[in-house]
């Protein structure tokens, strides 16, 4: 079960795959990015995580990439490294050009991937619930858009941890409820399932639509609309959605206890079906 790179068509191990110094990614952050895992030797929702990946690099302008070709060093990478819980890190920049703001001319993308195995979340955390705080967003106007500038996604995750809770939540000054630092967050009111609309504010996750979908297919009512903290706060239950969190009930928020604190039943059962659906 290697943990492989691939860099620019060529698969290699990780601690041999480099980048150059003046790679816009590194520099600007001037790249995107998708994670995609895989469950019993299968990608899940590979073709979902490609259409994402064009959505960004078309947000940035970036020149055309072919999704063919990306999706077969996907595949070639995936079957090479024969790891049945994979998750695979795809990451491409504008390329590699001396510093300067503007964009470079005649430069090519640069396309980067890792593969290692998942690393699970502990299940006492899936059992008993985990804790989050939270904090006022303070990322920029375009988080619709998956690139790697992820500051302030980092500096929150790290004040959560020195807050002795799992994650962040951000906020926005009005007190709506956007998402956490690497995950959307759905509430239970009144037996209905809430999230946060699609708007530039959050990211378009790939297990928040698949949790929709879920919620139609079992006659869980479901609303993508804006709540406030009050909402979160008082609400029945709360989860997470992601491709690594799956879904992560949510216990306590800054010191409210959410429902009786235990994990709820909607929860259970969307994250028992999203298992069946993703190792089926
Ligand atoms: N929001 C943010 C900020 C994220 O980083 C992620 C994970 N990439 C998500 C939501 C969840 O997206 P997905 O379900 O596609 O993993």
């Amino acid at each position: 079960m290697p943990e492989l790179a691939y860099l620019n068509g060529e698969i290699l191990p990780i601690d041999k795959a480099q980048v150059p110094i003046e790679d816009r990614g590194y520099q600007f952050g001037d790249a995107v990015y998708e994670f995609i895992a895989s469950y019993n030797g299968r990608l899940f929702c590979l073709e979902e995580h490609l259409d994402r990946l064009e959505r960004s690099l078309n947000g940035l302008f970036f020149p055309s990439v072919s999704r063919e070709a990306v999706r077969k060093a996907v595949l070639t990478l995936f079957e090479k490294a024969e790891i049945q819980r994979a998750g695979i890190y795809i990451q491409i920049s504008r390329g590699v050009s001396p510093r300067n703001h503007a964009f470079p001319d005649g430069v090519r993308p640069q396309i980067v991937m890792t593969i290692r195995e998942v690393e699970e979340k502990p299940p006492e955390l899936r059992k008993n619930g985990a804790t989050a705080i939270t904090l006022e967003d303070f990322r920029w106007g375009r988080c619709d858009l998956k690139t790697v500038q992820l500051l302030p996604n980092v500096l929150a995750k790290q004040k959560a941890l020195a807050a002795g809770v799992f994650d962040a939540i951000f906020v926005s000054s009005e007190g709506v409820v956007r998402e956490a630092t690497s995950s959307n967050i759905c509430i239970v009111a009144d037996g209905t399932v809430i999230t946060h609309p699609l708007t530039p504010q959050i990211l378009p996750g790939i297990t928040r639509k698949v949790v929709i979908d879920l919620c139609r297919e079992l006659d869980i009512p479901v609303s993508e609309r804006f709540f406030k903290t009050d909402a979160l706060y008082g609400a029945e239950e709360s989860f997470l959605t992601g491709t690594v969190t799956e879904v992560l009930p949510i216990v306590t928020i800054d010191r409210h206890r959410i429902g009786d604190g235990q994990v709820g039943p909607v929860t259970a059962k969307l994250h028992e079906t999203l298992r069946q659906r993703s190792i089926a």
